[in-house]
C-alpha cells in the first residue's frame, strides 16, 4: 500500500513541528464548523460507509445522497447488494459516472459474502486488499467505522497537505504523492492518542471542500491558517503545483441507431474495457463495418449521420458518430447475441452510458432521466 511505503519519505523537522497539533485544530474545526448532516456521517456501518465512499469519488456529496439513498432501499446489506444482478447494480448506478466503480462495488460485495461471511475487515489494511478499495478510502472505512488511525489522501486532502506542508510537484505524481503520504502520517503520528479519528477525517474531507477550495481557498475560516506554509508566503494559487500535461489522444467510433417497430437495438458492452456491462448502441470502428451491420438488418435504407459528439475520458476524447437507420418492415430482424430490440418506452430501465442516454433521449424526448 502507498502509505505504508510511503515511511521512507520522512517529513522535515518545520514539517514535523508544524504537523504537531494540527489533526487535533482540523478534528475541533470538524465538530465546530464541519458538515454535519450527510446521511452516511449518521452510522457506523462500514457497508453504508464504504458505499457513500466510493459513491463520493469524482462525485460530489449533494449528488450522491439521492443515489445514496436509493442504493440502501435496494440493496438494504451487502449479501443483498452481492446477490443482485450485476444490470440491477448499474441501472442503479446510472448517472452517477465511472461505471468500474458500480463493478467493482459489486465484485467487492461478492467477495465479501464468498469469503468473509459478509462482513467487512476490521483493519484499512485488509480493506485495501479489496476491490475497487484504495488505500485512501481503507483509511477513511476503518477510521468512520473503527476508529483506526489511518491516514488519507483523497484529492481535497491531497489539495490542503500541499498547501499547508508547501509540497511542490504534480499532486498525482508518484514521488510527490510519497511525500503527501509521509506527511499525512506524520499528522497522526503526532497527535494524541484521544484523537476523534472520525472527526479529524471527516475534517480534512470539509476542509479541502468547502475552505482550501481549488481556486480562492478561504484562510480566514481554516483552522490551519497559522502555520499554513502557503498562507504565509502567499503561494495559495501556487499550490498544490499543476499537474504534468499529458496529451490526450482523439479516438473515433461510429454509433447506429436502428429503430424498428417502435423499438430500438441496443448492444451490452463488455464486462472489461469502457462503459463495461452497461447497455449501449451498436459500436463500429469505422463506416465499413456500420455499413456491414446495417446490410444485414435492412435491405433498403441508408444510415443517416447525425451531429458527431465528443466524450472525454480520463486518458483520451472519443469522438462517437451516430448514425440513424429506420428500419420500414414490420418484422425484427433477430438480434445477435448481447443484442436486443428494447421497447423506446422503457429505455429509462437500461443502465446506459451518459452521452448514449443523452443520444437517446433528444431522439425520443421523454423517454430517459435527464441527464
Ligand atoms: S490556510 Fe488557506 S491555503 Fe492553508 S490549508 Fe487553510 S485554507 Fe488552505
Amino acid at each position: 500500500m502507498a502509505r505504508r511505503t510511503a515511511a521512507a519519505s520522512q517529513p522535515d523537522a518545520h514539517a514535523r513541528s508544524a504537523a504537531n497539533d494540527a489533526a487535533s485544530r482540523i478534528a475541533a474545526w470538524q465538530r465546530r464548523a464541519g458538515r454535519h448532516g450527510l446521511p452516511w456521517q449518521q452510522t457506523r456501518d462500514p457497508y453504508r460507509i464504504w458505499l457513500s465512499e466510493i459513491m463520493l469519488q469524482q462525485t460530489q456529496a449533494a449528488t450522491v445522497v439521492p443515489y445514496y439513498e436509493r442504493f440502501l432501499d435496494l440493496f438494504p446489506t451487502v449479501v443483498d447488494l452481492a446477490d443482485a444482478a450485476q444490470d440491477a447494480v448499474l441501472h442503479a448506478w446510472a448517472g452517477l459516472g465511472y461505471y468500474a466503480r458500480a463493478r467493482n462495488l459489486h465484485r467487492c460485495a461478492q467477495v465479501l459474502r464468498d469469503a468473509h461471511g459478509g462482513r467487512f475487515p476490521a483493519t484499512a489494511e485488509e480493506l485495501a486488499r479489496l476491490p475497487g478499495i484504495g488505500p485512501s478510502t481503507a483509511a477513511a472505512i476503518a477510521a468512520f467505522a473503527y476508529g483506526e488511525r489511518a491516514p488519507i489522501l483523497d484529492g481535497n486532502v491531497r489539495r490542503v497537505l500541499s498547501r499547508y506542508f508547501a509540497v511542490e510537484g504534480d499532486p498525482t505524481a508518484a514521488r510527490t504523492l510519497q511525500r503527501l503520504w509521509a506527511h499525512a502520517q506524520a499528522l497522526i503520528d503526532a497527535a494524541p492518542a484521544a484523537l476523534d479519528m472520525a472527526a479529524y477525517t471527516q475534517g480534512q474531507m470539509d476542509l479541502g471542500a468547502t475552505v482550501c477550495t481549488r481556486t480562492r481557498p478561504d484562510c480566514a475560516r481554516c483552522p490551519l491558517e497559522a502555520d499554513c506554509r502557503a498562507r504565509i508566503e502567499g503561494r495559495q494559487d501556487a499550490l498544490p503545483s499543476p499537474r504534468a500535461r499529458r496529451a490526450q489522444p482523439l479516438r473515433h467510433c461510429w454509433m447506429l441507431i436502428a429503430e424498428c417497430k417502435g423499438r430500438v437495438l441496443l448492444e451490452r458492452r463488455p464486462d472489461a474495457g469502457i462503459w463495461g456491462g452497461l447497455w449501449s448502441l451498436p459500436q463500429f470502428e469505422d463506416t465499413g463495418a456500420l455499413q456491414a451491420a446495417c446490410a444485414g438488418l435492412a435491405t433498403a435504407g441508408s444510415p443517416q449521420a447525425m451531429a458527431a459528439i465528443d466524450h472525454v475520458f480520463t486518458h483520451f476524447r472519443l469522438r462517437i458518430q451516430p448514425c440513424l437507420l429506420k428500419l420500414p418492415g414490420t418484422v425484427l430482424v433477430p438480434a445477435e447475441p448481447g443484442r436486443a430490440w428494447v421497447p423506446i418506452g422503457t429505455l429509462d430501465a437500461y443502465g446506459m452510458p451518459a452521452p448514449v442516454a443523452r443520444l437517446l433521449a433528444g431522439l425520443y424526448p421523454g423517454k430517459l432521466p435527464p441527464r
